[in-house]
């Protein structure tokens, strides 16, 4: 892909020596009390369902305390999952610093962190019924943090073509329908996806962004804790289990459905809910 490769300079293999350092340590990070999260989830009783048709999606609210699944039903298919803060939807899922701090895919014990100057987890995997894939031999993994939706606008570069069922212009409507406007004043609030059940990885030579089938089978589950009051929308993409295209009608697609769970509170006992940032946010200037 590159045009132009530089000369190496004499002591390249010295400079491409250097050991890596892990960005964001594991260790340095607030820990979940998974144990728990897996006490409560024991006790939780669903109080609600979504189903999101194939090329659509569908917004959902869960309270603060509440667990929430998004499950495989009929057939294989990805869901790209958008989260704001219910109560402001400037707090929203930032995808990329969930990406430094975890890895390139989630699972259980990650958590979907807010964008600055909140930056608190949103939500904290308590299950995934994927997590035996890991990596696989092409170095893909399920629920993707690379990725950012499909959409028309990348579509119409890339392929000269109008397609209106996009993630992006899913997510669109259904954020346009829930507060009652039209999708173009909503769209901005649309935002980079936690890609679930979608299996991806960077190829090895030159290191771009590849989907293969997603492992995923109906009754395939991935469940999460809400830690604030949130607003979701989920989208069933287009490109069905993103085996071969997307951004079209022409991959078999699939419905999703959400499941909304209330759990005993007790058996979460004193929970640490998280408080944005307490950053004073001067960057610098003197108060
Ligand atoms: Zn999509």
């Amino acid at each position: 892909m590159r045009s132009k490769i530089s000369p190496a300079p004499a002591d390249a293999a010295l400079r491409r020596a250097a050991k890596p350092t892990i960005v964001y340590p594991a260790s340095t990070m607030p820990k979940p009390d998974m144990a728990a999260l897996e006490t409560a989830r024991h006790t939780m009783v669903k109080i609600n369902e979504v189903v999101v048709a194939p090329r659509n999606a569908r917004t959902f609210r869960v309270s603060r305390g509440q667990f929430f699944r998004i499950v495989s039903i009929d057939g294989p298919q990805v869901g790209d999952l958008n989260l704001w803060n219910a109560d402001n939807l400037s707090e929203r899922f930032f995808s990329g610093k969930t990406r430094a701090l975890h890895a390139t895919h989630v699972s259980a014990g990650d958590r979907l962190w807010s964008t600055v100057p909140f930056l608190r987890p949103m939500a904290t995997i308590t299950h995934d019924t994927l997590s035996w894939y890991g990596w696989d031999s092409d170095g893909a993994g399920i629920h993707d943090v690379i990725g950012t939706r499909c959409d028309p606008y990348t579509n119409l570069l890339l392929s000269g073509t109008r397609y209106d069922f996009c993630c992006h212009s899913n997510l669109s409507r259904a954020l346009a329908a829930e507060l009652k406007m039209e999708p173009c004043a909503v769209e901005h609030h649309v935002h980079d996806v936690l890609n679930v059940f979608m299996c991806t990885g960077f190829t090895k030579d030159t290191h771009q962004y590849f989907m293969k089938a997603s492992p995923v089978r109906p009754g395939d589950f991935i469940e999460f804790f809400a830690e604030i009051n949130l607003l979701g929308a989920l989208s069933a993409c287009p490109g069905g289990d993103c085996s071969m295209t997307h951004s079209s009608d022409v991959a078999a697609c699939y419905p999703l459905k959400i499941e909304i769970f209330e759990p005993d509170r007790t058996a979460l006992g004193t929970w640490n809910w998280p408080s944005p940032s307490e950053y004073h946010r001067r960057h610098g200037r003197s108060a």
